[in-house]
């Protein structure tokens, strides 16, 4: 058997049935994708738009959801509008306007998340509550009409501290409530808290997680020196 079968059945043999794996395939090669998809994982991630398009090129044959999950620049849109499964890294009223004119041009609704700065770390991208609700009750974003906010993503503090990882992650819970409750009410597609990553997948799904993104445990360490 594969490590990648093993690493996989040993998963989902443990994340309940209705939280989605998406598996984080960045720096990972077209043919370790490929293995993993004729394993039946269908949703993969990707952190960067160049190496999303390129695999996503290559790999057109094939039915991949792909979720671009790192920071998005506004100018590189345009290059996956066309085929981005959801979109987690959400972060500017700016960005989301970019997402909407060029969902439009495709004729299609792109599904988005608004990510939240969760941890305590200020390296890493995301919203804090009152931005989002700016966002939220702008006349701009009541004018979207390609684009659906499906839920919330955040990452916890890369620490050892359990405690202090499961408080970031029922903040994040919390957030998505209240936004639920005063936007989304009655939308059902407001479902999804994207959080959790190989260190902390089991705190994240115990609060809550309805999508995981794992890499290093499927697929091992990632090296960056690419050849
Ligand atoms: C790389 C990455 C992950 C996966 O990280 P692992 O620790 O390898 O599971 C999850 N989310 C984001 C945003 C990432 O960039």
């Amino acid at each position: 058997m594969s490590e990648i079968k093993k690493n996989i059945d040993n998963l989902l043999k443990q994340i309940p049935d209705k939280v989605k794996l998406v598996a984080v395939s960045k720096t990972h090669t077209i043919e370790t994708i490929k293995e993993t998809f004729e394993l039946g994982q269908r949703d993969f991630g990707e952190n960067k738009v160049q190496e999303m398009l390129e695999k996503h090129e290559k790999l057109k044959n094939l039915d991949i959801k792909w979720h671009l999950i790192g920071h998005l620049q506004r100018n590189k849109v345009k290059y996956i509008a066309d085929f981005v499964e959801l979109i987690h890294s959400v972060d500017s009223l700016k960005l989301l306007s970019e997402i909407n004119k060029q969902a439009k041009k495709h004729n299609k609704i792109i599904k988005c998340l608004l990510q939240f700065h969760i941890a305590e770390e200020d390296t890493k991208f995301g919203l804090n509550f009152d931005e989002a609700i700016d966002i939220l009750e702008s006349n701009e974003f009541k004018n979207f009409e390609n684009i659906k906010i499906c839920g919330v993503m955040g990452m916890a503090s890369f620490t050892d501290d359990l405690e202090k990882i499961r408080i970031e992650f029922k903040k994040l819970k919390k957030i998505f409530l209240e936004i639920k409750l005063k936007y989304f009410k009655n939308f059902n597609y407001f479902c999804e808290i994207s959080m959790g990553m190989s260190g902390d997948w089991k705190i994240a799904v115990e609060e809550g997680a309805t999508i995981l993104r794992i890499g290093s445990i499927i697929f091992g360490n990632r090296t960056y020196n690419k050849t």
